[in-house]
């Protein structure tokens, strides 16, 4: 179940935000009456900047997926997200796409890896074919599990 967000401070119905991160937690202020709160997020890769990705807005909704516990943020005027900064695990920004080329980069090495061990084996011929088979199946269901 998703629920709009609305501030939490007595006599208040406020339902727009502007947001900003600290280290790992979401805070949101109110515009009526400037309270903020604070929501923790897990495994944050991303800044999120105080302003509409299209718009320049500064004033936002927030849903909370009571299921995920997963927090949305909404522009008020177009809908569209904040603007974020992605952060890579070293720390350096980079953009959502470069993170997602990075991830990828990282199973690719990993699976270069992976055929440099098959190339060795299939060279050491001390294996039969029935332990090669058998060792590929391990092989084959260790990666699917990843
Ligand atoms: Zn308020
Ligand atoms: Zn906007």
């Amino acid at each position: 179940m998703i629920i709009t967000v609305v501030c939490a401070e007595k006599g208040c119905n406020g339902n727009k935000f502007k947001v900003n991160t600290e280290d790992d937690k979401l805070i949101l202020t109110c515009t009526e009456c400037s309270t903020s709160f604070n929501y923790s997020l897990d495994s944050l890769n991303h800044i999120i900047l105080p302003k509409c990705s299209k718009c320049d807005n500064e004033s936002f909704k927030a849903f909370n997926d009571k299921g995920t516990g997963k927090m949305y943020i909404k522009c008020t005027e177009c809908g569209n997200p904040p603007e974020s900064i992605y952060v890579d695990k070293d720390g350096n920004q980079v953009s959502y796409e470069q993170l997602k080329i990075m991830d990828v980069e990282s199973g690719l090495f990993e699976l270069s890896e992976k055929l440099d061990d098959i190339n060795e084996k299939i060279n050491n011929s001390s294996m039969t074919i029935e332990q090669m088979y058998e060792w590929m199946s391990d092989l084959r269901s260790t990666t699917k599990k990843k």
